[in-house]
């Protein structure tokens, strides 16, 4: 269920809980209609904060990222480290407008916020794509294809930034 580093969910947990989400909303159509928004993100240039100060100093940066996206969103929002450095957050009844609200308040408070490590403050930024369940999507892979692509914008357009892609209005 946890991941061992960071200490919010590992991604089999955060694809168990997706699926769960998903099925609420294939539920829900023609009713009231739910939606979910996911978000990915991927921390910028992280391989240089490897590179130039260790290992260790990466996992502090990882465990510093979890704890700031667990501030900006709800309690039953669904927090995954979905690879090395890339997280994943399903927002359960929200629509795209909202969860892209979220998505620019995650970004703001990585990018805000120096990390303390052995004395130094050190900034990062993070990429992030954002998506939202439509009468399109069959499966839970629908939604974080299209953040993922979302995010891979953010990092053409430059890094530090959220981005979406073919985001069909609900
Ligand atoms: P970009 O802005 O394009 O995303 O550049 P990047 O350097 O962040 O991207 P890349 O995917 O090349 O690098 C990801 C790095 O994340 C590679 C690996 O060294 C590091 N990484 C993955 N998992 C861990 C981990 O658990 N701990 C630490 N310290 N580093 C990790
Ligand atoms: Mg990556
Ligand atoms: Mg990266």
């Amino acid at each position: 269920i946890t991941d061992p580093l960071t200490g919010i969910h590992n991604r089999g947990y955060l694809m168990k809980r997706g699926e769960l989400e998903m099925e609420r909303v294939r539920r829900s159509i023609g009713k009231q209609s739910l939606s979910l928004g996911c978000i990915m993100l991927d921390l910028d240039h992280f391989k240089k904060v490897n590179d130039t100060r260790g290992h260790v100093a990466g996992d502090i940066v990882l465990k510093a990222v979890a704890l700031r996206l667990r501030c900006c969103v709800r309690q039953y929002d669904v927090i995954g480290r979905y690879g090395g450095e890339e997280f994943v957050i399903f927002l359960p009844d929200t629509p795209f407008e909202q969860s892209l609200l979220v998505a620019e308040r995650i970004g703001e408070k990585v990018r805000s916020e120096p990390i303390e490590i052995e004395g130094e403050q050190l900034l990062i930024t993070a990429s992030l794509g954002v998506s939202c369940s439509c009468e399109v999507d069959n499966s839970l892979t629908d939604i974080i294809k299209r953040a993922d692509e979302g995010m891979y914008k953010a990092k053409a357009e430059g890094r530090d930034r959220v981005a979406w892609v073919n985001q069909v209005p609900v």
